[in-house]
């Protein structure tokens, strides 16, 4: 068994730096755990101190059923892969996956069939004689798993992987980790800064911003129920629109109007939002719940809004219509078959039962 918790875990850099405040997170055996958030946010600092590689200010950290605040990176039973993949340039390929082995003492044979093993796996057998200098990108990237997957570790933890590669490689590598984790049924621990890649690859996603966990669970939960602005804004693409406007009450009825968005609520978030009426809040909508009222069959004249098309960004299967009211500007992810003209005015219709809405000071979720 092989979880890996975190109680209270906080680290505190000289000079006052908190880049970890107060962590409670619990990873499951053979989860794919991915820590993400922006530069600085204090994931990478998170990985090195499950790794042992920076000691813990405070908190409690463990391995199985084993406190490990005290044990050395080496006894940990964990393998990590680098952003830089660490490579040692004069050994082969060989030489590099063996090279922990070897230190161990383990027997010739067994290495060799763990090193065959590993290349077999990530299909790099024809390149186990090559020095680093003759591998591309990608292979190097391999050689650097497969250099963790012959240790047999209890866990294993990536720091950035995939942020050395060209953007095909990356979206092929991801494949890859996943279908690695699948036949490897080991816990994965996994930083980025890249909110595809944890959508994508986590059964879970910790979202972390300012050294603080912002929000735990699985890819799907945090994109429709975001708990806060931040997660909001930080897991998606393109990003959440927002705008600040009020709840108005008309005949017994809640809108959110903002210059020229007066969109009415549905059913099931009036009860929450009527304590907001005629307050400010935070209005958040998808670039996917935006339609050209040209393509819906039946809008409620009160979900339409008028926008300007300001630019027109085709991506082949679908079209980024970039949209300003004249007050606020929004972005609208449409159907390919959506071809308005650059400056051309449009009926835009929000999809009210998806929209969000964020307290204006605290920015949690209000429904
Ligand atoms: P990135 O994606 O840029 O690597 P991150 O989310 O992994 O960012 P960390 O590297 O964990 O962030 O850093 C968190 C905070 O701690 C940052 O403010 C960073 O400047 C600070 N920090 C990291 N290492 C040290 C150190 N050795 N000494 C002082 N401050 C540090």
């Amino acid at each position: 068994m092989a979880q890996v918790s975190l109680n209270k875990v906080s680290k505190l850099f000289p000079g006052n730096v908190k880049a970890v405040d107060n962590i409670n997170l619990s990873i499951e055996n053979k989860e794919f755990m991915v820590l993400v958030g922006p530069s600085g946010c204090g994931k990478s600092t998170t990985l090195r101190m499950i790794a042992g590689l920076e000691e813990i200010s405070s908190g409690d950290i463990y391995i199985g059923e084993k406190k490990v605040n005290d044990v050395p990176a080496k006894d940990r039973d964990i393998a990590m892969v680098f952003q830089n993949y660490a490579l040692y340039p004069h050994m082969t390929v060989f030489e590099n996956m063996s090279f922990g082995l070897r230190l161990r003492r383990m027997p010739k044979r067994e290495i060799t069939q763990r090193v065959n093993e590993a290349a077999d796996i990530l299909g790099i057998k024809r390149i186990l004689q090559r020095k680093p200098r003759e591998l591309s990108g990608g292979e190097r990237q391999r050689v650097a798993v497969g250099r963790a997957i012959v240790r047999k570790p209890l866990v294993f933890l990536f720091d950035e992987p995939l942020s050395n590669l060209d953007a095909k490689m990356r979206v092929q590598m991801r494949t890859e980790i996943h279908k690695l984790h699948l036949k490897l049924q080991t816990t994965i621990i996994y930083v980025t800064h890249d909110q595809t890649e944890a959508m994508t690859m986590g059964d879970r996603i910790a979202v972390m911003k300012d050294g603080l966990l912002q929000q735990v669970a699985d890819p799907i939960m945090i994109y429709d129920h975001p708990k806060n602005k931040f997660v909001a804004s930080f897991i998606g693409s393109p990003p959440m629109n927002f705008m600040r406007g009020k709840i108005i009450r008309k005949d017994s009825r809640l809108y959110f109007c903002e210059g020229k968005v007066n969109v009415k609520l549905v059913e099931d978030m009036r009860q929450k939002l009527s304590l907001y009426t005629d307050k400010e809040v935070i209005f958040g909508i998808r670039s996917e719940d935006i339609y050209d009222k040209l393509f819906v069959s039946e809008a409620p004249p009160e979900n339409i809004v008028k926008a300007n098309c300001e630019v027109y960004e085709p991506m082949g299967s679908e079209v980024y219509l970039y949209l300003n009211t004249g007050k606020h500007t929004f972005v609208a992810r449409v159907g390919a078959h959506n071809r308005p003209k650059v400056n051309q005015d449009m009926d835009l219709v929000f999809d009210m039962s998806k929209v969000h809405f964020f307290d204006k000071d605290s920015e949690e979720t209000i429904v």
